[in-house]
């Protein structure tokens, strides 16, 4: 188990499209185990294998309000999706940013545990949020990318200030 170095804004790798995973062996429990070991230590609530630079649809979560139940879902996939609403977000890759995204209010989710059984995943709240927010980063998607045009100009000011 490593805390590995998460990739922020502006790097291109975030754009990257993430593959799906076709071997449940060892090398994904531990690449597992290490997205886990750097969401708690970010500290975050949710991480994409690609936020630690690796191109795979490997995303792990923990919304519980206790921070330790870490969960795990591979080749996420959102087949249902329901209901609209805002609310604010953060991203590991954007530090210090935060801004109020409309999202989906309830999805459910399909994928694969760590031996490669499916799993279903129905959502609201804090969840539901976050897994959309972590499947985006599969896609190569930020939340900066779903923003209006002012809010993106405002966001690209924010960010050249903030690099001064
Ligand atoms: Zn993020």
């Amino acid at each position: 188990m490593a805390i590995r170095e998460i990739v922020e804004y502006p790097s291109p790798i975030l754009a990257q499209v993430s593959s799906p995973i076709e071997n449940f062996d060892k090398e994904l429990k531990e690449l597992v185990s290490d997205m886990i070991a750097t969401m708690y230590a970010a500290p975050g609530i949710g991480l994409a294998a690609i936020q630690i630079g690796i191109p795979k649809s490997v995303i792990v979560f923990d919304c519980s309000d206790e921070g330790n139940s870490p969960q795990s879902l591979i080749n996420p996939r959102i087949i249902k999706a329901e209901g609209e609403v805002n609310s604010e977000e953060g991203c590991l890759s954007i530090p210090g940013y935060r801004e109020t995204i409309k999202r989906s209010e309830r999805v459910l989710v399909t994928g694969f545990d760590l031996e490669g059984k499916p799993v279903e995943i129905s959502a609201d709240g804090l969840l539901s949020r976050c897994l959309q927010h972590e499947i985006d980063h599969t896609k190569g998607k930020l939340i900066i990318d779903r923003f209006s045009r002012i809010k993106k100009d405002m966001f690209i000011k924010w960010f050249q200030k903030k690099n001064i």
